[in-house]
């Protein structure tokens, strides 16, 4: 069990106010900072879950250009918002953004933690991003980084502790004038770019002299680790079938199915069932390619065809022929690696289109 140890409330203040004076200077030009909505801090929030500030800019300007506003979001089809999110993975984010944008353009955005929690993909820390970033409220967020923090300079990792602390940081703070925008960034901006897992800058951060890990020297050992992850083997069997013009053929994933709503190659069984007497597959070869999606780990091995006639797309269900270089439908990063793959094994079946 780790210790705790006590500072005193005049230390604290002072070294709170000293926190958000360095978030002013030193925090990062992220494009969801400047005007920071709730329609913004709420899109961004939802690609920054599972996933890193500098994977999601360019997510984040390109949906923006194309759905500057709730409105536009919500004139789009759900087919165009998962193909402009194809890459960033997790793509029930991008559904759960869809459904919850019909909801807000009818209703409103929500303004209480309750109500957010209502909303398909919102938990408890987005919810307190949302109303602490965009709407200033003082609520708590607990993500990696404020936890890593609290529990160095207060030198526990109980949970339950973490959450009461999280709390009353931005309380207190808020009441002692600091608005709880600049507050909860500001924790999160230092345990982002200062108090890192390994080899924390002590000598750079605001809090060096509240903090007892570093004084105790054992900063690294909080918070303390949770249980390892458990990794679930999947094998996954693909054909990719290229037609007589070098486009390759894509199925949609239905309502129910994983990664539903996205593209991707044609699964064994919906192969059996299509192929017709008129088609002929002459076999190409195999290629195998690992992918990691949350917990799963998976090892794809796609065969590799040539048909001499089209016809076999007719008899797969919500299918299409498509470009192998840009699908122009919604692909995840699995396929995509799948394809460049192949398209380096085969380059001269591949350049046909
Ligand atoms: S003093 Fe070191 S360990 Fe403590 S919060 Fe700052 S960077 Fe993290």
């Amino acid at each position: 069990m780790s210790k705790s140890v006590k500072f005193t409330s005049g230390q604290f203040f002072v070294a709170v106010h000293r926190l958000a004076r360095w978030f002013e200077h030193q925090r990062r030009i992220l494009p969801w900072r400047n005007d920071p909505s709730v329609y913004r801090v709420w899109v961004s929030e939802i690609m920054l879950q599972q996933t890193q500030v500098v994977t999601v800019v360019p997510y984040f300007e390109r949906f923006m250009t194309h759905y500057p506003t709730l409105d536009a979001l919500t004139a789009a089809s759900e087919a165009d918002v998962l193909k402009l999110w194809a890459g960033l993975g997790y793509y029930s984010r991008a559904r759960n953004l869809y459904r919850a944008a019909k909801i807000f353009v009818e209703n409103g955005f929500p303004k209480s933690r309750a109500e957010w929690l209502e909303v398909p993909g919102i938990g408890d820390y987005t919810a307190g991003a949302i109303l602490s970033i965009a709407l200033d409220q003082p609520e708590p967020i607990l993500d990696g980084n404020v936890e890593r923090v609290i529990s160095r300079v207060r030198r526990t990792s109980d949970r339950a502790r973490l959450r009461r602390l999280s709390r009353a940081f931005v309380e207190t703070s808020f009441r002692r004038g600091i608005r709880p925008s600049v507050a909860n960034q500001a924790l999160m901006e230092l345990g982002a770019t200062v108090c890192s897992p390994r080899q924390p800058h002590c000598g750079k951060c605001p809090l060096f002299d509240i903090c007892h890990a570093c004084a105790a020297g054992d900063a690294e050992q909080f918070p303390e680790s949770k249980k390892r992850k458990e990794w679930i083997a999947i094998q996954e069997e693909l054909h990719c079938i290229f037609g007589e013009d070098g486009r390759v053929l894509l199925r949609e994933r239905e309502p129910g199915e994983w990664r539903a709503g996205l593209w991707d190659l044609i699964e064994p069984r919906a192969l059996d069932k299509s192929r017709s007497a008129k088609t002929a597959l002459t076999p190409m070869g195999t290629v195998q390619t690992r992918h990691i999606v949350t917990r799963h780990k998976i090892l794809r091995t796609t065969h590799v065809w040539k048909a001499e006639k089209k016809g076999i797309h007719l008899r797969v269900k919500s299918s299409r022929w498509v470009s192998i270089h840009t699908p122009e439908v919604a692909v995840g990063a699995a396929l995509q690696r799948t394809l460049n793959r192949i398209r380096e094994k085969f380059p001269e079946v591949s350049r046909l289109n």
